[in-house]
């Protein structure tokens, strides 16, 4: 997330609205000290009553009216002070008054031509709390981000500065942006040759991992504009606006192309589309709008939009369709190299003491967040500043960790060394296992880096799309499901609830090979659809579904005790693959088989 860009700049907002507030309020305290000031000398308590009483009496000395106002300055015969009077009709007083003298009663009434300076002044001061109030309402306009640039950084003010050299880790991410990165350099280059442009790229991940970072580091090294907003500033607008907002970001954008357009946290306004009404209606105009932009990019426009969302899976499809998003990037969390790598970085500028070891910070902070990382260093530079210490101590790096660390605990986000201990078994459990069968020996990465709900992974890789999937295959599966909870069960001597997701698969997949494919020898080639026939079971009878049931269970026993006797066979190999993971907490292909070959 650009926070910080958007800290600053709702400060110097705020900062701004406050001085304006101050000038403002002097203003309009000297204004009425001034009036105050002059309402005291000029005794303005003499009414019109009393005024036209005095004429009777004759007690006037002069009367003296100035052209288009409605005060007359009255001084009486025995008094010093001039006194102001309120006129409620000029014309008519006047005509009060000659008619007075022609019967005879002298009044001394002079009538002066108007001053011009003052009756500016007296008309701008009239108007000075409308003023005030347009002025204050477009200011909180502004501020809501429906002032002309809104929210939408100056691009002369946003060539960042940052480079590649300060993303830490994800180097392959990094290389699919080296080519974005190309792309807005020469662009003339690809076009030429016919190539298809990137238009959109989906950067997803966490928040905290470095979408915003990496957005920033492809304009800075491509030496464009940056130009961004964030997808909730939508949420709360009027209806049009965000869509208003979206076609004035994208006119900017063709200005200065070639640029970079970050949108941040896009599914707020990139939710699917739902007919309903309220919100959702105004987020469809938005999301609408910006699917008209992307499409009605020139292909020699060089303008690529990037968007960051942790919910890929909550988008509307109809922005991942090609000449849109339609490249994906995945920010994962950063691992145990990633992690020293990040903390590097933002121990650039920073005073440590001797005993500081960044390694072993990063052994310690296991599933945190490029974000959380730089905050533990800033956290422990604060506290050893507090402690008035010449440098920052690895003390003060544990309390700072302690201190985060119990805002992330709340999350469930920390994870045990012995828990990574028991991930780690786990997964080389799985790898071993399918190591050693035919069909499940493509493995693509073992990692003990959590993600969803998972403590780690074992990825495959994908095979191409069959037609069928042989009933060896669907064996050797289950043998390959069952290698986590063998291999704790072996190594840990202890079972765990991290292979109830394992289980579930397995007896889902068991399940199928006995009543939706037919697979077993013992209960026949039957197919069972509750939903086509609900008393299919019942019509089999008691006798058959324990056959079935009795089938499902001894598959993935069998799978099961075929799985610890692989491991059994190869202890040495789960030492040593684990500990290797719970050292770099990723493990590629080529390393896997490199520690087998060995064995
Ligand atoms: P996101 O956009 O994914 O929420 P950000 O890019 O805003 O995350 O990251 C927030 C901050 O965390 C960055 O400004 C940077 O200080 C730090 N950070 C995150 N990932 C990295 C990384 N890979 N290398 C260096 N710093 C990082
Ligand atoms: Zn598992």
């Amino acid at each position: 997330m650009g926070l910080k860009n958007n800290d600053n700049n709702k400060k110097s907002n705020i900062a701004f609205i406050i001085g304006v507030a101050i000038i403002i309020g002097l203003a309009l305290a000297g204004i009425l000290f001034f009036m105050n000031y002059n309402k005291k000398n000029d005794n303005k308590d003499f009414s019109y009553t009393e005024l036209l009483t005095s004429i009777n009496e004759g007690t006037i000395e002069k009367i003296e009216m100035t052209e288009g106002s409605n005060t007359a300055k009255v001084k009486l015969v025995n008094e010093d002070k001039e006194k102001n009077v309120l006129i409620p009709s000029v014309d008519s007083f006047i005509e009060l008054v000659q008619n007075k003298s022609e019967n005879g009663t002298q009044i001394n009434l002079i009538q002066k031509e108007r001053n011009v300076f003052i009756t500016i002044l007296r008309t701008l001061i009239s108007f000075l709390p409308t003023i005030i109030l347009v002025v204050l309402v477009l200011m909180v306009f502004k501020m809501q981000g429906l002032g002309e640039k809104g929210k939408v950084y100056d691009s002369e003010t946003q060539k960042t500065k940052i480079k590649f050299d300060d993303v830490a880790g994800l180097d392959e991410e990094k290389q699919e942006m080296i080519e974005i990165v190309d792309f807005l350099k020469h662009p003339k280059k690809f076009t030429e040759m016919g190539a298809k442009v990137p238009r959109g790229v989906l950067l997803c991940g966490n928040p905290g991992t470095g979408k915003t970072l990496i957005a920033k580091a492809i304009a800075g090294e491509a030496n464009v504009p940056f130009i961004s907003m964030s997808g909730s500033e939508f949420i709360e607008m009027f209806a049009g606006l965000g869509a208003s907002r979206v076609r004035k970001l994208f006119e900017k954008a063709r200005k200065v192309a070639p640029c970079i357009v970050f949108i941040d946290e896009i599914d707020a306004i990139g939710s699917r589309r739902t007919s309903s009404s309220g919100a959702e209606t105004e987020n469809n105009q938005t999301l609408n709008q910006l699917l008209v932009e992307m499409d009605g990019f020139d292909t020699e426009e060089s303008i690529i939009v990037l968007a960051a969302t942790n919910r890929p899976e909550m988008l509307d499809k109809a922005l991942l369709r090609p000449g849109r998003f339609d490249r994906q990037i995945t920010v994962g969390l950063p691992d145990l190299n990633g992690r020293e790598a990040i903390l590097n970085i933002h121990a650039k500028g920073k005073k440590f003491a001797g005993d500081v070891n960044l390694r072993s910070i990063a052994e310690d902070t296991a599933g945190f967040t490029g974000a959380e990382l730089a905050n533990i260093l800033n956290e422990a530079a604060i506290i050893a500043t507090i402690r008035e210490r010449e440098s920052i101590t690895n003390k003060d790096i544990e309390d700072a960790l302690k201190k985060i660390t119990v805002g992330l605990e709340k999350h469930n986000r920390v994870i045990s060394e012995k828990d990574k201990k028991r991930t780690a078994v786990h997964e080389a459990g799985h790898a071993i296992v399918s190591h050693f069968l035919e069909t499940q020996k493509d493995i693509k990465e073992i990692s003990i880096i959590p993600r969803g709900m998972a403590g780690g992974y074992t990825m495959y890789k994908s095979n191409e799309d069959k037609a069928y999937i042989s009933k060896t295959e669907m064996e050797e599966k289950l043998i390959a499901l069952m290698g986590g909870r063998a291999a704790e069960k072996l190594a840990l001597e202890d079972i765990s609830t991290g292979a109830s997701n394992d289980l579930e698969v397995a007896n889902e997949i068991a399940k199928n090979m006995v009543t939706v494919y037919g697979m077993s020898d013992i209960v026949g080639p039957i197919h069972i659809n509750l939903e086509k026939d609900p008393y299919q079971l019942e019509l089999l009878g008691d006798k058959y579904t324990d056959l079935i049931g009795k089938e499902i269970k001894a598959l993935v026993d069998d799978a099961y005790l075929k799985a610890q006797t692989i491991l059994a066979n190869h202890m040495d190999a789960l030492e040593v693959v684990s500990n290797e993971l719970l050292e770099r907490e990723v493990l590629s292909a080529e390393r896997f088989e490199e520690l087998m070959a060995n064995m």
